[in-house]
């Protein structure tokens, strides 16, 4: 990936993505102290578009926060940054990483007195599971791996050393033959997966883990919350089992990477019909809708590029 054409925002300059590097002694390297973001824009019938541009550079600026790190750029300049990276990588759909980094000038624990950094780069993404699996849905595991326990590396937070634990659980589960995995929190109850919300449908009535259980605020577990009333499908937040997994009569993935993604399987348990199931349908319409400009009610989320 670092062999090829195309731009990197990194501290304010637009580098050669061959150029975009970093020092072996860098902080966040070491000690993984670091946040990210995982932003998306689609092309739209008005042009690209950056879906929820705003609330993904808020949150980044909040897992700074609660790392304790100063970002030296304003939520403004973070914003304008993507828009120019796609703009400038002349992509019409692609994902965006925005990351904010510790630097090289010390390498005790302590960051004190070093620097902090932020890069924004774009690239082409298509479906994160597959294409198959937003229509078929996908085969999952529950993690042997349990997911961070809130008070440990804070779970609000996209931090980079979260995703070692996102890592363990997802490469189990391929090696396993699975798709994806599923993570229960300390206390047994389901979380979320290696990097998606989960949803669980049963009698017509929508259910998610509440945020006690470890997982990320999702992006977009918040637009199929608001897709779920606008739809008219009452929609409950609490802790939930293993088990009502199991007997659920649909369950999906939501993230800006997984988009929303059916699940037909877990732990080789056929979920409700054994694919995408109707409810899902409707709520994975209704987000490309929205994200494809297609929903003139929510066209506030989309900024042009
Ligand atoms: N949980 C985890 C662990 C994630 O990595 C992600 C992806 N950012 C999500 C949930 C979904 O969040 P969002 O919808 O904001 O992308």
């Amino acid at each position: 990936m670092s062999d090829r054409d195309g731009k990197i925002w990194m501290d304010g300059q637009m580098v050669d993505w061959r150029d975009a590097k970093i020092h072996v002694l860098t902080h966040t390297l070491h000690y993984g102290c670091g946040a990210f973001e995982g932003v998306r824009a689609y092309e739209t019938e008005q042009g690209t578009a950056i879906f929820r541009l705003q609330d993904h550079t808020r949150r980044l600026f909040n897992s700074a926060k609660i790392l304790r790190m100063q970002i030296p750029f304003t939520q403004d300049q973070a914003n304008q940054a993507q828009i120019d990276v796609v703009k400038a990588n002349g992509l019409k759909s692609c994902y965006l990483r925005p990351l904010t980094w510790i630097g090289d000038r010390k390498l005790g624990v302590s960051p004190k007195g070093n620097t902090i950094h932020l890069m924004v780069a774009a690239w082409a993404w298509g479906a994160y599971l597959g294409e198959e699996g937003m229509e078929r849905g996908i085969r999952t595991r529950i993690s042997s791996y349990t997911r961070h326990h809130v008070n440990i590396t804070m779970t609000q937070a996209k931090t980079v050393s979260n995703y070692t634990n996102s890592i363990l659980a997802n490469s189990e589960a391929l090696d396993d033959g699975y798709d994806e995995a599923i993570l229960l929190d300390a206390s047994g109850f389901v979380s979320e997966g290696s990097g998606e919300n989960i949803f669980v449908v049963k009698d017509g009535v929508v259910y998610t883990p509440d945020l006690s259980a470890g997982a990320l605020n999702g992006i977009t577990r918040n637009t199929v919350l608001h897709i779920c009333q606008d739809l008219g499908l009452e929609v409950v937040q609490k802790r939930i089992t293993r088990d009502e997994l199991y007997i659920s009569d649909e369950l999906f993935f939501s993230g800006t990477a997984a988009e929303v993604t059916p699940i037909r399987e877990v732990d080789r348990i056929q979920i409700g019909e054994g694919r995408r199931g109707p409810i899902t349908e409707k709520i994975q319409k209704a987000f490309f809708d929205i994200v494809g400009g297609r929903n003139p009610k929510y066209a506030h989320w989309l900024t042009p590029v």
